[in-house]
């Protein structure tokens, strides 16, 4: 069914459609411009979810102030991104904050707690905030790791986690459609 001249708007209008439309609980068949085509045209038999998994783990923020200002941030500030590498199944090549090799933070430490739900697993994250000189003892790297500056961290393909840390430390700006859209790895913001 995808447009091939438009592709991204097909994707939009579906995501539209799952928001304002076919609702889970009380789909709205009768204005659905889909109505003839669907196959259950309301409720219908749903397997029993799974239950959902917990699962701690604990990312480090570290963040500097380049020497070189740069056409991507203005106040010259960077932040530590690590690149998910080829051999994980999921989100591949996305970047994320690097992880800290222990997922318990001192009290004193913790700069902030954020749930996340990806697919059945939620994610009880801790975050601490990790000076230049301390990420090597601190942190287990699992792929390649580069400072970014804030400015072009934003256009990249972060993880949905990534980005909730950046946006709640007032490090990168809310974009309105981060409020709406499921993001590109399928994880629930
Ligand atoms: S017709 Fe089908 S797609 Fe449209 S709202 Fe109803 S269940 Fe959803």
């Amino acid at each position: 069914m995808v447009d091939e001249a438009r592709p991204g708007d097909f994707n939009q209008a579906l995501m539209e459609l799952g928001a304002v439309v076919c609702l889970p609980r009380s789909p709205r068949c009768s204005e659905c411009p889909l109505t003839t085509d669907c196959s259950t045209r309301g409720e219908h038999k749903t397997e029993k979810r799974a239950p959902m998994k917990s699962v701690e783990v604990a990312y480090a923020l570290s963040v500097r102030t380049s020497e070189k200002k740069t056409a991507h941030d203005h106040a010259g500030r960077e932040v530590l991104l690590e690149q998910r590498p080829a051999t994980v199944s999921v989100m591949t090549g996305m970047w994320e904050l690097p992880q800290l090799s222990e997922a318990e933070v001192p009290p004193e430490e913790l700069r902030m707690t954020v749930r996340h739900a990806i697919m059945q697993t939620n994610y009880y994250v801790r975050v601490r905030t990790v000076f230049e000189d301390d990420i090597a003892r601190l942190t287990v790297a699992h792929g390649e790791r580069r400072w970014i500056p804030l400015g072009q961290a934003r256009e990249m393909a972060l993880t949905g986690l990534a980005r909730k840390v950046l946006t709640r430390a007032h490090l990168l700006p809310m974009a309105p459609l981060d409020i709406i859209a499921p993001s590109r790895d399928g994880e629930i913001v």
